[in-house]
């Protein structure tokens, strides 16, 4: 069973089907997906992309692309640029819902002044140091502001002055008055307004403060008419707040839901810290194939359904949990089986010389382009004298279980002949650099025409026909299931997480385009890298053909 076959159920499915039969938003289903760009994104937000447009479609609703970009300091027009291009590429489309929360700060601005109107807001001019150290604790209630009784007309007045930058960064805010002794810490009468003479990457100068993001994001989905506010389950406390906002101003009220967000074993998923390996260089950037990024994977060879897949396998829950990487490469493993076609590529060559094969004569051989999908056809592959095989499909003394090649022993080279080992060619190390092989040609296609049985067959390539190709084998980009909970997370980054090799690759190889995805038989999934050249292709390993994690990580894990 593939996951897409099969909608798992699960809670917030639930409550929209709810809201639909009790006509709650008048059959409206409108969601949205908010991310900040100061960042790329990751397989994380790709979980929340899913949920979100994948409850739109589901119910004939519209789902929101909505920049959430409220603080200047962070954000650029790359990252913007960048999450555009992964959520097409995941597949979603928002039609003409692509909004900007800077576009609303008009508005925001407006509605604080109604806020302030109703005298639920005021302008605090303590420090945020005071302010933070007046807000209490669990146990101990905060401490109200000398300035929280201003007047309401000294507070517009002040905060039409913040907004006309007479007042230096950090000098004033603009706090909601709720409850100082709230149990609740993020009702302690919370900044909504921060004072920040800092250029944005749309609105340039035209503002001088900024909304915080409590304040900011339920006007947002207000403003847009949301009616399912998905968001992680780390808001699950400031939903109060969330909903006390759009009461006081007596406007749209969209309702807010949580769901647990995916942690993924090995690698790390904050922004912050994705960052710092790309501007301390420990990556080679937010597309480095080894990170957890969509952009990531994309050049690393994943596909956009086997994204999508995986994102419903894990399903939705109240839960945090750390999910394998195992279940996102089954996944990815699952949809290339069906969609790549193979090809033959040497990653460790052995050269070897078949004794009896006419010297200057060549063949072409029919292999099949997928055993999995026959519209794919078949191709030629050419075939000499010389050849190159693993390394690792030579012993010259065979373990018990080893069916491989070995001096003496017959085998399979998949669709051409079976040869056998005659000799073994050292170099003054003793190291094996050749096999002198011979065929039988009555086993042409690689089959047997007396019922004789092998038990190996071993991929190769024709070594006058092989072209070069720089081959990048990737591991885990940490040695540690959870690094983010680790005191020093860089020290844990696996010093073997990448792995380049020459390889011998099969002509119809030499020249596809970045991005083109194939099996190389026996050694596992790959796909063209944008840094090939024609004279050099470089080819990125997506995932192996087995999953070699699974056992280790279930033991790590215990
Ligand atoms: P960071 O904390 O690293 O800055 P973020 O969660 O704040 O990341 P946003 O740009 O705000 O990043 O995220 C956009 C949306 O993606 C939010 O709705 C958020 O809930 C969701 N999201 C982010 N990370 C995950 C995750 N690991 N799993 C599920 N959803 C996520
Ligand atoms: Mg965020």
């Amino acid at each position: 069973m593939s996951a897409s076959d099969e909608r798992i159920p699960h809670f917030i499915r639930e409550i929209i089907r709810e809201d639909n039969r009790t006509g709650k938003w008048e059959g409206r289903v409108v969601t949205r997906f908010p991310p900040e760009p100061n960042g790329y994104l990751h397989i994380g937000h790709a979980k929340s992309i899913c949920l979100n447009f994948g409850m739109a479609l589901e119910f004939g609703g519209v789902c929101h692309l909505r920049f959430d970009d409220t603080n200047p300091t962070r954000e650029e027009d790359e990252y913007v640029r960048s999450i555009i291009e992964d959520v097409r590429w995941l597949g979603f489309d928002w039609g003409d819902h692509l909004y900007y929360a800077s576009d609303y700060f008009g508005l925001m601005f407006d509605h604080a002044v109604a806020l302030i109107r109703k005298g639920f807001a005021y302008v605090d001019d303590q420090t945020s140091e005071q302010i933070r150290e007046a807000r209490g604790t669990l146990t101990k209630p905060g401490r109200e502001s000398p300035y929280r009784n201003r007047s309401i007309d000294e507070n517009l007045d002040l905060f039409e002055r913040m907004k006309a930058g007479e007042f230096p960064d950090g000098s004033k805010v603009l706090r909601a008055k709720i409850d100082m002794a709230a149990s609740n810490i993020n009702l302690r009468d919370p900044v909504m307004y921060r004072i920040l003479h800092a250029a944005h990457h749309r609105t340039g100068d035209a503002w001088c403060v900024y909304p915080m993001y409590d304040w900011a994001h339920g006007l947002e989905d207000s403003i847009e008419r949301v009616t399912h506010s998905i968001c992680t389950l780390e808001f699950e406390d400031h939903r109060p707040l969330y909903d006390w906002f759009l009461d006081k101003l007596e406007i749209y009220h969209p309702q807010q839901i949580e769901f647990a967000r995916l942690n993924l074993a090995f690698t790390v998923m904050s922004k912050r810290k994705l960052l710092q390996l790309v501007r301390e260089g420990r990556v080679s950037g937010w597309d480095d194939p080894r990170m957890p990024t969509l952009s990531g994977m994309r050049r690393r060879g994943y596909t956009p359904e086997s994204i999508r897949n995986f994102a419903e396998m894990i399903g939705v829950a109240k839960r945090d949990s750390l999910v394998d990487m195992s279940m996102l490469e089954y996944c990815v493993r699952e949809h290339l089986n069906k969609s790549a076609p193979r090809a033959m590529a040497v990653l460790d060559p052995l050269r070897v010389v078949i004794t009896n094969y006419p010297e200057g004569r060549s063949e072409e051989l029919d292999c099949i382009n997928n055993p999995e999908d026959p519209a794919e056809g078949t191709r030629r592959v050419p075939f000499g004298r010389e050849l190159y095989i693993e390394q690792e499909d030579f012993r010259e003394d065979p373990p018990p279980k080893f069916h491989r090649l070995s001096p003496g022993r017959e085998v399979r080279l998949r669709y051409a002949y079976f040869i056998t080992c005659r000799d073994v060619v050292k170099d003054a190390d003793g190291r094996v650099v050749e096999l002198r092989c011979t065929y039988d040609p009555e086993t042409h296609g690689g089959d047997s025409p007396d019922g004789r049985k092998v038990k190996g067959t071993l991929h190769w390539v024709s070594a006058a026909h092989a072209a070069d190709a720089e081959v990048r084998l990737y591991d885990r980009l940490f040695t540690v299931p959870d690094p983010a909970s680790e005191t020093d997370w860089l020290a844990h980054l696996n010093p073997r997480s990448l792995e380049v090799v020459t390889a011998k690759i099969e002509p119809c190889l030499k020249d596809v385009s970045p991005g083109y995805r194939c099996q190389f038989e026996r050694k596992g999934y790959f796909c063209a890298d944008p840094d090939s050249r024609p004279d050099r292709p470089v080819f990125n390993r997506t995932v192996t053909l087995r999953d070699t994690w699974a056992k280790i990580e279930g033991k790590m894990n215990r």
